[in-house]
């Protein structure tokens, strides 16, 4: 653990693409632990590679990570922090720990394609590591010829031999720092106890362990999380659906949601009383209180996409109607979902997956298509008994006021007409004439959608289809 005991991890996105599930599902690791031990959640902009990184991609990242509601207690940019890291690679050059490598970009080129062809891990072994040359890329001197030994907390112990890992690049030049260099002195500077991250990162280490040494700086906790699998246990790509949070964000997946299906990839709480075993709607509270390190799994975690489809469904379910509202009406945009009053959004809440879907939904509502007859003649019923129950039913609701035409006084004014013929024989007409289609929201619902004029017309084509 490091001087002040405290726990403090961080994420440290590179601004280079769209944040996406993997880096949520670490940021949440991440703010879940800082969280359970009252430590520091930290994100760390790694903007050192000034041609790929593009300002667009941090606000993605700082506008998706607040979404998801895993504000950092403190932020940096690594674009911010040249003189510090200028600092250290100057006190690595004085103490000979690092060079200036005079090989062209051809010549280390060619070093790596001759390695690879000896079956070799490529790495640059400079041959003038001593001499007296002030520009060019900076390495380190790896002189270490020991295994060193990464101590992590999911995966255990792993080797790596230095000798493999060759003198590797620190900084382009004093201002323009590398990520493994770089990487390491925020670490320390920035005391950190753990480093959470992805798995991929692990070849890093041991790069990022010798710098730390050269610099005597103390270790942080390593803990290396399993990679993301699509369905085909291969590595999660594009080709298993989107990746970046924010196009789900954009279809009207709930943050909670969201939350929730990220935690459990790769990660389990334990099993909880009998029946809770199969439990897997956690609130973020219980994810806090559930959550350990040591509940990560070894082996890849497959990212099934339509459980977060599940997840969703789940969650706006449980939303309160006004929250419903609030959390829809932002993404109404055709013409006929703007004239529908916003009161009747919940109408929609148990039968949709993404909040986009109302839209969709009353369109195809508005929108009436043409269908068959059959849709009007629920089981055996005969065509000129539902006619005759389409004429009562236009005959009755004619009759009600225009300004007064709602679902409840279209029910009370049918009630009678429901209890002398029984309530399948009258809803379900009513039902697939202003529908038609055999399954919809509710016959009153869809009064309170369509205008009057519209209910009355539909109950016309309906009558005139049998
Ligand atoms: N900048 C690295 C990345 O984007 C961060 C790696 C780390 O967390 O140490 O993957």
């Amino acid at each position: 653990m490091n001087k002040t005991n405290n726990i403090r991890v961080r994420i440290a996105p590179s601004p280079t693409g769209f944040f996406h599930i993997g880096t949520a599902r670490t940021a949440l690791f991440n703010w879940l632990f800082a969280r359970k031990h009252g430590g520091a959640f930290i994100v760390r902009i790694e903007d050192t590679d000034r041609e790929r990184s593009k300002a667009e991609f941090e606000v993605d990242i700082t506008e998706s990570l607040e979404w998801l509601g895993l504000v950092p207690d403190e932020f940096y940019r690594q674009s911010e922090r040249t003189e510090i890291y200028k600092k250290y690679l100057e006190k690595l050059l004085k103490e000979r720990k690092a060079f200036y490598c005079a090989h062209s970009i051809e010549e280390l080129e060619q070093e790596s394609e001759r390695q690879k062809k000896a079956g070799q891990v490529p790495c640059h072994l400079c041959d003038d590591r001593d001499a007296r040359i002030t520009e060019g890329i900076i390495r380190f001197k790896n002189n270490e010829t020991d295994a060193i030994i990464i101590g992590d907390l999911i995966r255990g112990e792993i080797r790596f031999d230095p000798r493999l890992i060759g003198d590797f690049a620190l900084a382009r030049n004093l201002e323009e720092p590398l990520y493994n260099f770089a990487n390491t002195v925020d670490d320390r500077e920035m005391d950190m106890s753990h480093v959470i991250r992805g798995e991929d990162h692990i070849s890093n280490t041991p790069k990022q362990i010798l710098v730390g040494r050269a610099l005597g700086f103390t270790q942080p906790r390593w803990t290396h999380v399993p990679l993301l699998l699509g369905s085909d246990r291969s590595k999660l790509s594009k080709r298993h659906g989107a990746l970046a949070v924010r196009e789900y964000r954009a279809q009207g997946y709930l943050p909670e949601a969201m939350l929730n299906f990220v935690a459990l990839l790769g990660w389990h709480p334990p099993a909880g009383k009998r029946g809770e075993r199969e439990r897997e709607v956690f609130s973020r509270d219980e994810l806090i209180e559930l959550f350990s390190l040591e509940r990560i799994q070894k082996a890849g975690a497959i990212a099934e996409m339509q459980k977060l489809d599940w997840f969703n469904r789940e969650y706006l379910k449980k939303l309160s109607d006004k929250e419903f509202i609030d959390r829809a009406a932002p993404f109404i945009s055709s013409p006929e979902g703007k004239r529908v009053p916003k009161e009747l959004l919940p109408i929609f809440k148990k039968r949709i997956t993404r909040l986009s879907d109302v839209d969709q939904e009353i369109r195809s509502i508005i929108n009436l298509s043409d269908y068959e007859a059959g849709v009007l003649l629920k089981g055996d019923r005969e065509g000129a008994h539902v006619c005759m129950i389409i004429d009562t039913i236009l005959n009755i609701l004619s009759r009600i006021d225009p300004q007064k035409f709602s679902g409840v006084t279209a029910r009370e004014a049918l009630d009678p007409l429901v209890k002398k013929e029984g309530i399948g024989s009258v809803l379900w007409p009513l039902r697939a004439s202003l529908s038609g289609k055999e399954v919809s929201i509710g016959p009153f619902e869809l009064v309170d959608i369509l205008e009057k004029d519209e209910v009355v017309r539909r109950l016309i084509v309906a009558r005139n289809k049998l």
